[in-house]
């Protein structure tokens, strides 16, 4: 069966990039077929599996040409390890909902049987901390039944990820969605481990892997590609790689229970991270 997986967080915090990674190092190291649908009006989700070309996106396609020239030859293109990507795109700046372009492109696709059961992992990557309207579509309707936040040791990227649960829990009974755990994407802040720590089992969730920050993820950038397809020996690959397996491996599925204003105040205190 295929499994979707929706990536949220904080904007910046390395969502597309993790994500990105870690379907390259399934592809790669764990024989995983793989679907990447990018859900940010930026259309930046899958340039790293796809050499750095950009992707002309549904919402473009749909704009442009109309509804019948949207199949699935027309939006999908394949990337690293014959990853299939796509890009939802947003409506023209200025104009428009982008939330709806989200659901728009997912319906689509969903409708053209894109998303085909030899698949392993449907990846859903969505813009920001933003779990309203169309960003919320993938947890709300059940397109995505697995949630993993990436987050940091810094404040706001926590607030991010704690408002993220809430938006969660309001949406668990219907669609059946599931937290699967959270993932740091270290910013190498003061105890950051041990404060993500701490959020994560006071949420009753789990730190699923630790990704240290390394410049490699930079260097590979510049290259147009992932760390795993820059160099698979690199430890930043290998760091991916077990993330990968984690996520294989994971079946540790909850409603998360998100900490109220003054208790995430106090833990932040704790820990030295409020002013
Ligand atoms: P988001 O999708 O959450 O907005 P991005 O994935 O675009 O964030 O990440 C922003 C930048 O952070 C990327 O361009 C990347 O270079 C950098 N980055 C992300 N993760 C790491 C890491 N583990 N080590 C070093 N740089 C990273
Ligand atoms: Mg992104």
């Amino acid at each position: 069966m295929t499994r979707k997986i929706a990536f949220y967080g904080k904007g910046g915090i390395g969502k597309s990039t993790t994500q990105q990674n870690t379907a390259a190092a399934m592809a790669h190291f764990h024989g995983q077929k793989i679907f990447i649908h990018g859900c940010d009006p930026k259309a930046d989700s899958t340039r790293l599996i796809l050499g750095g070309k950009p992707q002309e996106s549904l919402m473009d396609l749909l704009r442009l040409k109309g509804v019948q020239k949207v199949t699935n030859d027309s939006v999908i293109r394949k990337g690293y390890e014959g990853i299939q990507c796509v890009e939802s795109g947003g409506p023209e700046p200025g104009v428009g909902c982008a939330g709806r372009g989200v659901i728009t492109a997912i319906d689509l696709m969903d409708k053209n049987g894109a998303y085909t059961d030899d698949l392993d992992f449907v990846f859903f990557d969505v813009l920001g901390d933003v779990v309203c309207g169309g960003f919320a579509m993938p947890i709300r309707e059940g397109k995505a039944q697995e949630v993993y936040i990436v987050a940091s040791g810094e404040m706001m990227a926590v607030y991010a990820a704690n408002n993220i649960c809430r938006g969660l829990v309001k949406y668990a009974k219907q669609s059946g969605v599931r937290l699967g755990g959270i993932i740091c994407n270290s910013r190498k802040v003061d105890r950051e481990q041990e404060f993500l720590e701490e959020f994560t089992s006071a949420i009753g969730t789990r730190m699923i892997h630790f990704v240290p920050r390394d410049n490699v993820v930079q260097r590979a950038e510049f290259n147009k590609m992932t760390v795993v397809e820059f160099n698979d020996e690199e430890n930043q690959a290998r760091e991916y790689g077990e993330l990968a397996s984690k996520i294989i491996k994971n079946e540790d599925f909850v409603i998360p229970d998100p900490l109220t204003m003054d208790q995430l105040e106090a833990m932040v205190v704790k820990y030295g991270l409020a002013d």
